[in-house]
């Protein structure tokens, strides 16, 4: 074994979306000695098994719906449900390796150094990298140490057979499309790839706890998702439990569960837990640095990213800031090397975690800012909240032979005090995740509804429906 030391002002552990871009903005725009430590593949769970290979399966499942709706529209396909998903899935893992290429390329462009490898730390000021596919180990020292390990998909510790299912990250290494998936959750994942696979025509069975999905959205949200789930086929198991998971040979799996009509089995060829992710600590060693943990074993920060020890900062997907988003780690990554290394110009930069964007890329997508209504009324009173709501349907389904086929689009505008200050917008239907932005930077500003209002309308359009409420 060789062993070797090296020193720095900044050690990046992960080189996911956080990371990378603070060890860049660090070494880039303030000539920071700089290390990063990949474990895996660059880019992370949002190049690698997130954000992006999703992004474009949405895509296929998106194009999917609209060849669907093209004979509305004049056009005769006679073939609109073959999808070659192996093609598919060599496209797209060939778009996730020039990604990884391209994110080394840009460390070397940013004078980073880059080791490929699995940091943990000896002590709370060293930190040993064993370095992939060598015998070599780095002993690293510096002035600041980043933890921006992510997270892992979790999987049900009390449920017999739950290593037969797979996860997100198994998704994307599916080689066949199921024909019958069980997606066992209620959050973004479960929601996103349950709305893919059946665009794309897999039977998809889901399995809740409660009797809603993402029961952290605006009300209006989850049940206009429920709604459209189940009309278009999603079969939706309330208050259920899984009791065990058995192979019963040929890529099937029998699930026993438990849910709003009782005990029962049914058979699938992929069983997917999607039921959150977990702080990737595992090989990290942290205990020896005495850094603190919440309750969900999430790193324990304040507002600036620091830990309870001094030179140990942590950001994104492993810390305890509640967003679980690539933007958010990497506004958080870029602010904390500005704090670090900007000198006294940036002694206060930090990520305000307020009036966060997100979107969820269901079928139909999902956007949302701030406040949902309950919590709006609960800050601010109900005296002092005005609501404005809107159900329309999109001019694209005017054209329709059945109107049924339309999904509507359901907009909320949550409103306090008496300048009406935007404290919370929803909005569920298509293209609501393009259009989300634009307003996400209104709600920052402190847009009010006369704001809103003063804006003219961009006809026609979905969007116009948020600067015309009444
Ligand atoms: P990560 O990107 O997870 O990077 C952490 C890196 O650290 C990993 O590469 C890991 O290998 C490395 N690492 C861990 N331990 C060590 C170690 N000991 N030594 C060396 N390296 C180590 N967010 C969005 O904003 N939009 C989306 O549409 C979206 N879709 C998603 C879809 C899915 C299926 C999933 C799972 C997530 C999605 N997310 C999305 C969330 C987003 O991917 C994460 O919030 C983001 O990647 C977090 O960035 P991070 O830097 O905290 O961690
Ligand atoms: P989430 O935290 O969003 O959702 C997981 C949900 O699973 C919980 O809310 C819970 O819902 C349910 N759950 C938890 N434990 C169990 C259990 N034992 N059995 C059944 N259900 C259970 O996690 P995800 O894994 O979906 O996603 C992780 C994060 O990644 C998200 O929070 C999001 O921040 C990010 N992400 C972002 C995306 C985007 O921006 N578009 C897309 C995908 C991920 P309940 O309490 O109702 O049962």
């Amino acid at each position: 074994m060789v062993l070797t030391t090296k020193d720095c002002d900044y050690l990046v552990i992960g080189g996911g979306s956080g990371g990378l871009a603070s060890a860049r903005r660090a070494s880039k725009l303030y000539g920071a000695k700089t290390i990063i430590v990949e474990a895996k593949r660059l880019g992370g769970t949002c190049v690698n098994v997130g954000c992006v290979p999703k992004k474009v399966t949405w895509h296929a499942a998106s194009i999917r719906e609209t060849l669907k709706d093209a004979k509305n529209y004049g056009f005769s396909l006679e073939e609109t449900k073959s999808f070659d998903w192996q093609s598919f899935v060599a496209k797209r893992s060939a778009l996730v390796k020039r990604l990884n290429t391209i994110h080394e390329e840009h460390l070397k462009e940013d004078e980073v150094e880059y080791l490929h490898g699995v940091a943990s730390f000896k002590d709370s000021q060293t930190v040993e990298v064993t370095l992939e596919g060598s015998l070599t180990r780095v002993l690293v020292k510096a002035k600041h140490i980043l933890i921006a390990v992510g997270g892992r998909p979790s999987i049900p510790g009390d449920v017999e057979g739950s290593e037969l299912g797979i996860t997100s990250d198994g998704f994307f290494e599916l080689e066949r499309q199921p024909r019958k998936v069980a997606i066992v959750g209620a959050g973004y994942i479960a929601v996103e790839l349950a709305g893919m696979f059946n665009a794309l025509g897999t039977e998809t069975h889901m399995f809740i706890r409660h009797d809603r999905f993402l029961r952290t959205f605006d009300p209006m949200i989850q049940e206009q998702l429920m709604a459209e789930y189940q009309r278009h086929g999603i079969v939706v198991h309330k208050q259920s439990s899984q009791a065990k998971v058995e192979d019963i040979g040929s890529g099937w799996k029998r699930l026993h569960y438990k849910d709003q009509d009782g005990e029962a089995a049914d058979d699938f060829d992929c069983i997917l837990w999607a039921i959150g992710r977990t702080t990737e600590l595992g090989r990290l060693s942290l205990d020896v640095t005495n850094v603190k943990l919440d309750g969900k074993s999430r790193i324990k920060t304040d507002k600036y990213q620091n830990t309870n020890i001094e030179h140990i900062k942590a950001i994104g997907d492993g810390c305890d800031r509640g967003f679980e988003l690539t933007p958010v780690a990497i506004a958080a990554g870029r602010r904390l090397a500005d704090r670090l290394f900007g000198g006294d110009a940036q002694i206060d930069a930090h990520l305000e975690y307020d009036s966060i964007p997100s979107v969820v890329f269901s079928h139909p997508e999902i956007g949302s800012i701030g406040l949902t209504e309950p919590a709006a009324r609960k800050q601010y009173g109900d005296s002092n909240i005005k609501v404005y709501n809107t159900k329309f349907n999109s001019l694209y389904y005017s054209v329709f032979d059945d109107r049924e086929d339309a999904v509507p689009c359901s907009y909320k505008l949550i409103c306090a005090g008496q300048d009406q200050k935007v404290v919370g917008l929803h909005i569920i239907g298509p293209g609501s995740s393009e259009m989300l932005q634009g307003f996400g930077v209104a709600i920052k500003m402190g847009a009010t509804k006369a704001d809103f209002d003063r804006c003219v309308a961009i006809h026609p359009t979905n969007a116009e429906e948020l600067v015309t409420l009444k």
